[in-house]
């Protein structure tokens, strides 16, 4: 499979829908990325590696940050994870409030907002260095030591996070969360807050799309069959109230942000990472979206 000319192929007819959907702007900083920015980077399993456009441009990978916070709390916790956290689909927006409500503080999925807030109060309340040992996690198994956080990416949130801030009281209020809620918040912020580029996310996911090696990174170690697991609940519950559409129109597992990143998975052969800060109204990257689309149509390669 020639990718590289694929995706290319893949930009060209992408290009109509550059200026559809809407940068997030609810975090100020993200408001300030240039909207016109496409890449994507393909890597399959084998080493081959194809990129275009600005697959080497870091951005603020969002959300993508919580199937790395997945990933620890699984290695620490095993099954007992599965009592603080559901595994089932929310069918509601990334940070709805109702569905925490009526389900008692435990958030139905560890990809919407909620559950990765309780996954931040896990790590807090386990490690000694949440903020440090999160990183090293993401460095090793990016392969890459110079990727970091942005503070200020974090700090805007915090400033305009008042439904995060919300999420976090509500869970408090069900004993759901161990710690204080400003610590937890601003844990969360900065996992969030991570930048890497198309390549490194790619790269990353590797590790996820190979469950045959091993996984071991900075000492999170999960088993072939958690990995697989965890790349149920990227098909399941990877893209909020959208999973059934993307499952639909690309059929791999995978993870969105509102930076506008999007990684997804094809077990055993490749992992694929695309950015473009615009998204639609369930806060996906319209042309990420076309773009999976169109290389699981035109390779005649997905899951199903
Ligand atoms: N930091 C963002 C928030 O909590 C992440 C949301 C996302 O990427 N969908 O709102």
């Amino acid at each position: 499979m020639d990718y590289q000319q694929i995706i290319s192929d893949i930009y060209r007819q992408i290009l109509p829908y550059a200026k559809e959907g809407k940068q997030a702007d609810y975090i100020p900083e993200l408001a300030k990325v240039n909207p016109d920015q496409f890449g994507m980077c393909i890597q399959t399993i084998e080493g081959d590696v194809a990129a275009i456009e600005s697959a080497d441009t870091r951005f603020s990978i969002q959300s993508i940050s919580k199937v790395f916070a997945l990933a620890m709390c699984l290695s620490i916790k095993g099954d007992s994870l599965w009592k603080r956290v559901g595994k089932e689909p929310s069918g509601t927006a990334f940070n709805s409030l109702v569905q925490l409500e009526v389900e008692h503080g435990i958030p139905r999925n560890p990809f919407i907002n909620a559950g990765a807030i309780v996954m931040a109060d896990i790590l807090l309340s386990e490690l000694d260095n949440a903020e440090e040992e999160f990183l090293g996690f993401v460095r090793a198994v990016a392969g890459n030591d110079t990727i970091d956080y942005n503070p200020a990416v974090a700090i805007s949130e915090r400033e305009n996070g008042y439904l995060n801030a919300s999420i976090a009281n509500l869970l408090k209020y069900h004993h759901s969360i161990e710690n204080d809620i400003e610590s937890v918040l601003h844990f969360y912020f900065m996992m969030c807050s991570v930048e890497m580029s198309c390549r490194e996310l790619s790269g990353a996911f590797l590790a996820f799309a190979n469950h045959h090696r091993e996984f071991d990174y900075a000492g999170v170690k999960l088993t072939s069959s958690q990995v697989k697991r965890m790349n149920a609940i990227m098909q399941t519950c990877g893209f909020y109230d959208e999973a059934g559409e993307f499952s639909y129109l690309v059929g791999l597992p995978g993870k969105s942000g509102v930076g506008g990143g999007i990684v997804a998975i094809y077990p055993l052969q490749y992992s694929v990472a695309v950015w473009s800060p615009r998204l639609n109204s369930k806060g996906n990257s319209v042309m990420g979206i076309k773009a999976l689309e169109l290389l699981t149509s035109e390779t005649k390669e997905s899951i199903f």
